[in-house]
């Protein structure tokens, strides 16, 4: 088959359209590639709950002509509190930094309708099963596709990753979450600063954590915390009383969330590359570094990193795009790092319960603006 070119002579396939896939695309299609993107799935939708978007991947969204989008029915709390058996403990304001709240669906219809309008080409029920460093990509359906850029946007079980045999460790976490999307309830809440960020703490009798993210007047986004090992925590649907009996000042909000259908515990994972590329090939998001979200930056360093990618395959020559990619991982891959590092150590510690800590340290990828030239001298990146 003929490769398709864009306005650049260059062509793209991409595996996955979550939110990786779908930055890279469309940054890539911005930039005069022609993109195609496989989504195994048969719909192209986010079928999670709320997300807490940084200034990191604001500016990304901005970028690529998604973020009028996501302003619309998004908001910025205004603190992020912490609460410690029912005691406030912290209430942080970020000083001015650029923040907010959406739910999932949103962000993702925002993403979808920036791709289409870039010209991207999506296929659903595409499902990739290999790839290899000379720029192909291979399908279920048994087609193999060839470009002069290959991405694995494919999530924490990519294939693409795998099947060209990346060097990885992987591991899962003591604790995990429910995650729901209710109505906001704010009347039968009663009194309070409900338009706050919540991360409601028990650690005694038993670890039972509640993170409460309003993301506009009427969509709340409450994720259920507790080991995995706690079979009576972590079972779904909810056990509303031990729920309401631990937080009986969030029984409407929980009793909405035992009543969602098909409610899913996830144990967080992480995993932890060395290389993000070979050859023609760079992974992005979940399939190069899930993490654990106490950061709350799994999906901003996905679009950080699908962004500043997609420049650098668009600044390299066309012969020289394996070393831009090298060039690209060298100079990204220690940030994320970091990040990966910190989240998966308060998951280890369960330290965001002890509040305020979104130290400067702890804020340093939130602070990073992945469209700034000169980004990599200010965090002592030697470009
Ligand atoms: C509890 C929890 C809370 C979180 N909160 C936040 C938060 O507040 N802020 C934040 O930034 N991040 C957060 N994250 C992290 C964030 O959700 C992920 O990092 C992000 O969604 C990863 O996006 P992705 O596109 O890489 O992967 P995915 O969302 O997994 O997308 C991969 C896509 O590829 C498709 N696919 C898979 N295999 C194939 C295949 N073989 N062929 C074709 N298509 C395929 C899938 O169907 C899917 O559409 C959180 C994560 C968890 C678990």
């Amino acid at each position: 088959m003929l490769m398709p070119t864009g306005k650049n002579g260059r062509h793209a396939e991409i595996a996955g359209a979550g939110f990786a896939g779908l930055t890279a695309a469309t940054a890539l299609a911005r930039m005069g590639w022609t993109v195609r993107v496989h989504e195994s799935g048969t719909e192209l939708r986010e079928q999670g709950a709320g997300i807490v978007l940084w200034h990191n991947s604001l500016k990304v969204l901005e970028a690529i002509g998604a973020l009028d989008a996501v302003m619309e029915d998004s908001m910025t709390p205004p603190f992020y509190e912490t609460r410690m058996h029912h005691e406030s403990v912290s209430r942080e304001d970020f000083g001015g930094l650029f923040w907010r709240t959406a739910t999932r669906p949103h962000l993702y219809k925002s993403l979808l309708g920036a791709a289409q309008n870039a010209g991207v080409e999506l296929v659903t029920g595409s499902k990739v099963v290999g790839a290899s460093p000379q720029g192909l990509l291979t399908l279920a359906s048994g087609q193999t596709l060839e470009a002069d850029l290959v991405v694995g946007a494919d999530g924490v079980r990519s294939q693409v990753r795998d099947s060209i045999g990346f060097e990885q460790e992987r591991w899962k976490s003591r604790d995990g979450i429910t995650r729901f999307l209710v109505p906001r309830l704010k009347e039968e809440l009663g009194e309070g600063e409900w338009d706050n960020v919540i991360d409601f703490w028990n650690l005694e009798p038993r670890y039972l954590r509640v993170l409460y993210v309003p993301c506009n007047e009427r969509e709340l986004y409450i994720a259920l915390g507790a080991p995995r090992a706690d079979e009576q925590g972590s079972r779904t649907p909810i056990d509303l009383d031990l729920w309401t009996s631990a937080y009986p000042e969030l029984a409407p909000v929980l009793r909405a969330a035992a009543n969602a259908p098909d409610p899913k515990y996830y144990g967080y994972q992480t995993t932890v590359l060395e290389k993000w590329s070979q050859g023609r090939v760079a992974l992005v998001g979940d399939a190069a570094h899930a993490m654990c979200p106490a950061l709350a930056q799994g999906a901003g360093c996905a679009m950080q990193n699908a962004y500043t990618m997609a420049v650098a395959a668009t600044e390299s020559s066309l012969g020289d795009l394996p070393d831009a990619l090298v060039e690209w991982d060298r100079l990204e891959h220690p940030i994320t790092d970091r990040c990966q590092r910190r989240s998966a150590d308060y998951a280890a510690n369960r330290g965001m319960s002890q509040g305020n800590q979104f130290t400067q340290e702890n804020l340093e990828t939130a602070q990073y603006d992945p469209t700034d030239p000169g980004r990599h001298a200010m965090i002592g990146a030697q470009p």
